[in-house]
């Protein structure tokens, strides 16, 4: 983002606009803060704005300030759909190609709005007017921290701003633990705390609200974690009987995946979650160094994220994805053993 598209989009915002704030399908933490962070930024303005996710998110993120404001595309399609269509801007946050909008991909690239991307993932694709991309940033969250401080307005951030967008950088960066954390992460959440962030309230809103189900869920995600160790890899698996015997909500699994990871030795780990109602199997990819998980979701799994953590599906079965999984695994063995 130059400063002449600063200058740009702050004469933009001088003058109320009708805005939609989007962030991805299947929203996470930093995918919700950083909507809800700038929505409430951009009502400081007197603009209309409208948050609009492709569907629902985990409960552990509705204490977010006026969550309960955004609109979901999948039950709410026709009130989203003209709000889409009506819109001066459309923001897009966490995501950087349309087909993470799920099903509001159509409506989306249809719009006539301009078209703001602010987002971390690799390889971004160009329908945006105007592009805040970094890959380097910790979170779209820093990002939107940064992008309301290049607009002149830290003073406008307030304990609803800060709140949002600390939970977003605590969620993205793994409770400030992944490499993606630099020490300007920290300048920003001392500023997030010292405008009124209770960053020991939001640790505990998102990660001590466990229900007892989804600890039994994790003994069994646990139970079936498999290890192959010349490969340095493992993976665990949950299937949809699993999901209903320990009574799956979403979100229920966030985190799974990085049991497997932290085994001694391991630098590659997945997660294979069957997906009935999708007739889907999704799939998360999680890595240490510089073993990319977003080009092996790219080049098998249709997904892909950033070098250390990537998404992506499979249409087969639960075990012919996981037999192809590990059929795949000898052409990557120098790769995972020179790390
Ligand atoms: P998760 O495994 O937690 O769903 O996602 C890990 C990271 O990869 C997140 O940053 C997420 O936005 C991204 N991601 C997840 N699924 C996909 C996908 O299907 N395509 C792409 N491009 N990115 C994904
Ligand atoms: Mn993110």
């Amino acid at each position: 983002m130059t400063k002449d598209d600063i200058k740009k989009i702050k004469q933009l915002l001088e003058t109320p606009k009708q805005i939609v704030i989007v962030p991805h399908k299947n929203p996470d933490g930093d995918a919700i803060g950083s909507t809800l962070g700038l929505y409430h930024y951009l009502l400081k303005h007197n603009h209309k704005a409208t948050v609009i996710s492709p569907n629902d998110f985990p409960d552990f993120l509705k204490w977010m300030p006026e969550e309960s404001k955004i609109l979901k595309y999948d039950s709410q399609k026709e009130q989203s759909d003209n709000l889409i269509n009506t819109a001066d801007i459309v923001f897009t946050l966490d995501f950087n190609v349309l087909n993470r909008a799920g099903d509001m991909e159509d409506a989306l690239s249809k719009s006539e709005a301009i078209k703001i991307m602010i987002d971390h993932h690799q390889q971004p694709d160009a329908y945006a007017t105007y592009m805040y991309s970094d890959v380097n940033m910790s979170s779209t969250c820093e990002m939107v921290y940064n992008f309301i401080d290049m607009l002149g307005d830290n003073n406008l951030i307030d304990v609803d701003i800060a709140s949002c967008l600390y939970a977003g950088i605590m969620t993205d960066t793994g409770s400030f633990r992944f490499p993606s954390t630099t020490s300007k992460t920290h300048l920003v959440v001392a500023d997030l705390i010292d405008k009124g962030a209770n960053h020991s309230d939001i640790h505990n809103q998102i990660f001590d609200t466990n229900s007892y189900e989804r600890m039994q869920l994790l003994g069994c995600a646990l139970t079936n974690l498999k290890v192959l160790p010349e490969y340095r890899t493992a993976f665990i698996t949950l299937s949809q009987e699993e999901l209903n015997k320990f009574n799956f909500k979403k979100g229920d699994t966030e985190g799974f995946v990085n049991y497997a990871l932290s085994l001694n030795n391991i630098i590659f780990a997945a997660i294979f979650i069957e997906d009935s109602q999708n007739n889907i199997i999704k799939i998360s990819l999680r890595s240490k160094g510089h073993f990319s998980v977003n080009e092996f979701s790219r080049a098998h799994f249709e997904g892909g994220g950033h070098t250390n953590a990537a998404g992506g599906k499979s249409n087969l079965d639960l075990k012919t994805t996981v037999e192809n999984f590990i059929s795949i695994l000898p052409s990557y063995k120098n790769a995972l053993n020179n790390e």
